[in-house]
């Protein structure tokens, strides 16, 4: 995140940080568009580095001091830090906590016009705001309009201020590694970082660098004996981006956690009258303390599975009637075909019936013919004797 001044070079640095106009004439800084708002913006980067990828999620806010009341001019900032933290409680509370993205402010870079006066009030002012929030990292902007003992000077004079009012900025880790503990303390001597930004490439002998053309030479960016620039884009994406965010995880994070937790028992839970049970009022602030919240996504997923469980019984049901109908279905059709079969059977054994009938008939009516025969046979024969006799005598 980015705080400062309106015109102190933020949008100008962010671009000059991450080789990407996230800005340009056409669309401006928070600072510079022609309605001023106070909104906070959001943008994501995509670095990429030897293979290795980084997502930064760059925070850009609107300059301050312009306006004549400048009286709580930090509460945009501070509710965006609160908002993050808001928004990283709730994930961690959620009964799937799979996905979690984490949209903490990590760092905030504020910047100090180079007056060579020391801090404004205003400054002390916000960054005390800021300071139990998000890691503070100060520069001193537009480093180019110091020589370089003002700004040797202007750094010294910041870093009493701090101090003095007990501000707390980023402190970077002590190691036992001797090489590690050398850069830190490169760093920390450099503090507060002098920073010089600028959206123009511009070649310098025969080299084309990042940098600002003067009648008398160029400021470069990435030269670190014309500003700290170089130390600030190491440290930030490289040598401590992991500390920032364990500071931010282990520190700011869990201050803020302990805060609502004291809200919630504060506020949550009526101790005189209902012991241990959760009231439904909500915490200080206005906002859902995390328990009360937990307890009501508790409560939404009981509806939920009583829901799901009578929709699936629903189904169930419809299921059983389905097949019960399906079962009447098919023993009606088995009945129609036994039916059917044992009308078949019958019309076949009718008609065997009548054929065996027809038979007897015949053979009655056969049998009589043959008795017949057989008569007129005998009879034949018996003439035939008679006769014979006859011719005989
Ligand atoms: P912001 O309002 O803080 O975002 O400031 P901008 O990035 O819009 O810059 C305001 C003006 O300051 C622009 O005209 C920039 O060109 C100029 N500027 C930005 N960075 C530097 C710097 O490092 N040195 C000098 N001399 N001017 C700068």
């Amino acid at each position: 995140m980015v705080v400062g001044e309106s015109g102190l070079g933020k949008s100008t640095l962010i671009n000059s940080l991450f080789l990407t106009d996230l800005y340009s004439p056409e669309y401006p800084g928070p600072s510079h568009r022609i309605k001023k708002t106070v909104q906070v913006e959001q943008s994501k980067v995509l670095i990429k580095e030897g293979g290795v990828q980084l997502l930064l999620t760059i925070v850009d806010t609107p300059g301050f001091g312009d306006a004549v009341d400048n009286s709580n001019c930090w509460q945009p900032v501070t509710d965006h830090i609160d908002s993050k933290f808001e928004d990283y409680l709730n994930a961690e509370s959620r009964v799937n906590r799979r996905q979690m993205p984490d949209s903490r402010v990590h760092c905030c870079l504020y910047f100090i016009a180079p007056s060579g006066h020391g801090l404004k009030p205003l400054d002390i002012e916000f960054m005390k705001r800021l300071h139990e929030k998000v890691n503070i990292i100060p520069l001193i902007a537009k480093a180019d309009t110091l020589t370089p003992e003002e700004c040797q000077q202007f750094k010294k004079q910041i870093m009493r201020e701090i101090q003095e009012h007990k501000i707390k900025i980023y402190e970077f880790p002590e190691t036992d590694d001797e090489e590690e503990s050398k850069l830190v303390k490169k760093i920390k001597d450099r503090l507060p970082l002098a920073v010089v930004g600028s959206n123009t490439i511009i070649e310098v002998n025969g080299k084309r660098v990042r940098g600002r053309q003067y009648p008398w030479g160029v400021a470069e960016v990435e030269n670190g004996e014309h500003c700290d620039f170089t130390i600030l884009r190491n440290m930030l994406i490289r040598t401590h981006m992991q500390d920032l965010k364990d500071v931010t995880n282990n520190v700011h994070y869990e201050n803020y956690r302990s805060r609502k937790l004291a809200a919630v028992t504060y506020n949550g839970v009526d101790n005189n009258k209902n012991k241990g049970q959760l009231t439904k009022s909500d915490s200080v602030e206005g906002i859902r303390s995390p328990l009360a919240q937990m307890e009501e996504e508790r409560r939404d997923h009981v509806t939920k599975m009583k829901k799901m469980e009578m929709e699936m019984e629903q189904v169930f049901e419809m299921k059983v009637k389905e097949k019960i109908q399906k079962l009447r279905d098919s023993e009606a059709e088995l009945q129609r075909r036994h039916e059917q079969m044992k009308k078949n059977l019958e019309a076949q054994h009718k008609e065997l019936e009548e054929k065996r009938r027809q038979l007897e008939e015949e053979k009655v009516s056969w049998e009589a013919q043959q008795r017949m025969l057989e008569q007129q046979k005998l009879d034949a024969s018996r003439t035939l004797e008679k006769n014979k006799k006859k011719k005989i005598f």
